[in-house]
C-alpha cells in the first residue's frame, strides 16, 4: 500500500509507523482500529491505535 496518500480524516504524528503518510501528519489507511490496553479507559492515554505497524 502506498503511504503517499494522506487520509485527511485521520491525523497522526507517529512517523515510525509503516502506515504514516510520507511528508504530512496523516495516516495513509482508509480506516484504522482504535482500542485500549486498560480495563477501564478514562483518558486519551488509555487508547491505542491497533492498526500501528512498526516501519521496516
Ligand atoms: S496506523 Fe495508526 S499509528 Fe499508524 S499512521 Fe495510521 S493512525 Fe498513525
Amino acid at each position: 500500500m502506498s503511504t503517499e496518500r494522506a487520509n485527511r480524516c485521520i491525523e497522526c504524528s507517529i512517523t515510525n509507523c509503516e502506515h504514516h503518510c510520507t511528508g504530512s501528519d496523516f495516516c495513509s489507511l482508509d480506516h484504522i482500529q482504535v482500542g485500549t490496553h486498560e480495563a477501564n479507559p478514562t483518558m486519551y492515554e488509555c487508547t491505542d491505535c491497533m492498526s500501528f505497524k512498526m516501519k521496516g
